[in-house]
């Protein structure tokens, strides 16, 4: 009986530790916190089976003058993890006593997936393609709903953060509309090895189907999406460029003292896509991330079993290279590179 005593008392006080006696709140409200802080909060999006909720770390730095809003999400794809790290920096070099208005991050914004290793929520729903999901939909439109509701509505200016997804990498790129010209400037701060201009809004065939990013600008939300790198990883140089890069907008926007001149960003896509296999076997990609390629360049060779050659890949077109397939397994339909196609200047 003692031991069992014993036993309750150390779960329970673990349990508190697991929670670092931080609390769980069910909205965020930015006007009630202390001014000159950081805050950290568990937000509850939901509850799991045992009524337990569902929660996501929050980090407020909250400045003594009044600013933007500035959010910062890493994560809503379980698997793409670059962006936490970048969060943890930020916070860990941040004086909120000179900060000027608010900078609101969340390193870890689908948990469950997270917990999993995987890219997609538990029913297998890609978070990234449901917005504003449903007040009373299923599970993964119940979690849209409530990162719409409770999350993204907080923001003036947002920068979503990704990376490729397992089998492919990705150079650091941002994603925007650059005929904006508060994305196009938020974009270049940024510092990215090349951009690719589009609005974000395509609808994916669902009932909803919004990026987190066109529901952000649905709202009025300045939102960019920048992926840094590749999945499942903590990769030093994707961090340190991230930091360096988020610094420079929270410069540009006042938030942080200083000054900051507007990057040349070189490489501007207008358009990219996927190159796909029409063969299976196994694939070799001959080109490199950032790498400019021509139309009609050799840009990979599928294999069949016995190592001959099936079929080689070239570039339709002129463009350069944004992410590309690490997998050597391919069935037809398998990606093979991510081309960029070059804005004229
Ligand atoms: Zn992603």
């Amino acid at each position: 009986m003692k031991i069992r005593l014993l036993l309750f008392f150390i779960c329970t006080s673990f349990l508190g530790v697991a929670q670092n006696n931080i609390p769980i709140v069910e909205r965020v409200d930015l006007s009630i916190l202390e001014k000159g802080k950081i805050h950290k909060l568990w937000l509850s999006l939901g509850e799991d089976f045992q009524n337990k909720p569902i929660t996501i770390p929050v980090f407020i730095a909250k400045g003594k003058e009044e600013g933007p809003v500035l959010g910062l999400t890493a994560a809503i794809h379980g698997n793409e993890l670059n962006g936490i790290p970048i969060i943890h920096n930020i916070f860990e070099n941040l004086d909120p006593s000179s900060l000027k208005g608010v900078l609101v991050a969340i390193p870890g914004l689908n948990p469950l997936a997270i917990d999993r290793n995987q890219r997609e929520f538990i029913d297998g729903t890609d978070l990234n393609r449901i917005f504003p999901g449903k007040e009373h939909g299923n599970r993964s439109e119940q979690m849209a709903y409530q990162i719409g509701k409770k999350v993204i509505s907080l923001f003036d200016y947002h920068i979503d953060l990704h990376t490729a997804s397992f089998g492919r990498i990705n150079s650091l790129y941002g994603r925007g509309d650059m005929n904006d010209s508060t994305l196009s400037t938020m974009l270049r701060l940024i510092e990215p090895d090349l951009i690719v201009s589009n609005k974000g809004k395509a609808s994916f065939g669902t009932a909803s189907g919004l990026t987190m990013r066109a529901y952000a600008l649905s709202l009025g939300v300045k939102s960019i999406t920048v992926e840094y790198g590749n999945p499942q990883v903590f990769q030093n140089d994707m961090i340190a460029r991230g930091v360096s890069g988020i610094k420079n907008l929270m410069t540009h926007l006042g938030m942080l003292k200083g000054k900051v001149s507007i990057p040349v960003v070189e490489n501007v896509c207008s358009k990219s896509y996927w190159i796909y296999t029409q063969e299976g076997g196994y694939l070799e990609v001959l080109v490199q991330l950032n790498q400019k390629v021509e139309e009609g360049e050799q840009i990979a060779v599928v294999k069949d079993s016995f190592g001959t050659i099936v079929q080689t890949y070239s570039a339709p077109e002129s463009g350069i290279v944004v992410g590309k397939s690490t997998n050597p397994v391919a069935i037809s339909g398998s990606r093979i590179i991510h081309l960029g196609v070059l804005t004229e200047k």
